[in-house]
């Protein structure tokens, strides 16, 4: 197969944003962009009018320099009225807003698709990148971005008729005339976060009527979003400080939680975004690990929010119970047995298993990409010629599944190689 400038290989979001960039900054490149399917990553592929954005439309733009670019392209492009009171849309219209800029960049003629999935991707002795994809071709650049996405949910269920141990393959697959469990069923779900939710209402639209039984380590949905007024820069610089003052675990939590007690807590959340990066890094690995142990799970409930209405359709629901509970494998035996379905909303386990995805086995065997410390993501030891993005980089970043930041890290590794 022809070569190439450089290869990219995933279809979601990162890849998309990354071929918007390329071919912005590096208009004389030649892209060989690989994926394996032609739709734009599972979170935007949901067709369900309740399955919203969980940020502000306002927010979502592709480009980091035009970060309303989403609600530009709403008003031009679609009907939708993004309200100043629900800017939560539904995400099926991003996925609208994701394939136009595909098709933008398809447009610029540099990008040569190649239709596949990738297995292999290895530095050869003439020191070009070559990707082996499943049916046996190969391709070849000077460069290679790794964009696989999420991994798949799944873990160490034991199988079962009634489990669906990766939840959003089996939503997208549901045939319309899909008949739902009868009211007299209950459905279980475990885990309490915004995939839960997302279900619990997608459920609801669907028709089902019965008991949906909510089993999570927390026993708490996310949060919603609500209004807060953001900490002054005084404020928030002040804050910033006493936690680079001291990077350890329990310094940073005792003074969020001071903090929280003087402002709205969603405000001084929000405040840490923009260093949330850098407070990340300053920890010692084993602080990070104290962090991800007793810090992560509520840090998620309060940080990814969901949209309010989704909040209130839940609050609202009287068939909804949600309790408190380890899931050994008793509990997921008995779940099982009571259940008409029992849908795994738990985060991804990637890395947890002790395998990574194909991809990267020949490039963490050559030490190319390294483990991170924390087991928890991979990172490019030649950053010059093999950038990985998305959700693969979790532990050297603390961010990075979210559109804010995968736009940022598309943005910014163009500008470098454009620079390199
Ligand atoms: C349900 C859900 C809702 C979300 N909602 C929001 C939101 O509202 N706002 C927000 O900011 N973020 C949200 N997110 C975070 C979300 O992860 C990112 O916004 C974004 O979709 C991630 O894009 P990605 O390209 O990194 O990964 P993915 O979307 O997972 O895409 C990866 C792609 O690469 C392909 N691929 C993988 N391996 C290979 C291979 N070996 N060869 C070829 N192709 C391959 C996959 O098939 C897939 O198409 C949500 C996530 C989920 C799961």
């Amino acid at each position: 197969m022809s070569d190439f400038d450089v290869l990219l290989v995933g279809g979601g979001a990162s890849a998309i944003f990354t071929l918007v960039q390329f071919t912005r900054e590096l208009p004389s490149w030649r892209i060989g962009w690989v994926r394996d399917q032609p739709g734009v990553g599972v979170a935007y592929a949901t067709s369900s009018a309740r399955h919203l954005l969980n940020v502000p439309a306002q927010r979502m733009g592709a480009f980091p320099d035009a970060v309303d670019d989403f609600d530009r392209w709403l008003r031009n492009e679609t009907t939708h009225h993004v309200g100043a009171l629900e800017p939560f849309v539904p995400r099926g219209l991003y996925g609208g807003y994701l394939a136009a800029l595909r098709q933008q960049a398809l447009g610029s003629g540099q990008v040569t698709v190649v239709e596949g999935k990738a297995l292999d991707c290895r530095r050869a002795a003439s020191a070009e990148w070559r990707v082996v994809l499943a049916d046996g071709r190969t391709a070849g650049a000077k460069r290679v971005v790794l964009a696989p996405g999420l991994p798949t949910m799944g873990g160490a269920w034991p199988k079962h008729p009634s489990l669906v141990a990766d939840v959003w393959p089996w939503w997208l697959a549901l045939p319309s005339d899909w008949q739902p469990p009868s009211a007299r069923e209950t459905i279980a779900l475990v885990g309490s976060g915004l995939t839960a939710m997302d279900m619990v209402v997608g459920l609801r639209e669907r028709g089902f009527e019965g008991h949906v039984r909510v089993l999570s380590r927390s026993g708490r949905w996310s949060a919603a979003h609500a209004d807060a007024t953001p900490l002054d820069a005084a404020a928030q610089q002040q804050l910033i400080a006493v936690l680079q003052a001291q990077p350890t675990a329990r310094n940073y939590v005792r003074r969020l939680r001071v903090a929280a007690a003087q402002y709205p807590w969603r405000a001084v959340i929000d405040a840490l975004r923009p260093y949330s990066q850098s407070l990340w890094q300053a920890l010692p690995t084993f602080e990070q690990r104290r962090v991800l142990r007793h810090g992560f799970e509520p840090w998620n409930r309060l940080r990814h929010r969901a949209p309010p209405v989704t909040a209130r359709a839940i609050g609202a629901d009287p068939r909804v119970s949600i309790e408190r509970g380890r899931v050994t494998s008793q509990v997921a035996e008995a779940l099982m047995q009571s259940s008409a379905l029992v849908l795994n909303c738990g985060g991804p386990t990637l890395g947890r298993g002790g395998r990574w995805p194909s991809l990267f086995e020949g490039l963490i065997a050559d030490g190319h990409v390294r483990v991170n410390e924390l087991k928890t993501g991979l990172q490019s030891v030649l950053p010059a010629e093999l950038a990985l993005l998305g959700a693969v980089r979790f532990g050297e970043l603390f961010e990075c599944t979210a559109v804010p930041e995968l736009r940022q890290h598309a943005a910014e590794l163009a500008r470098y190689w454009r620079e390199a």
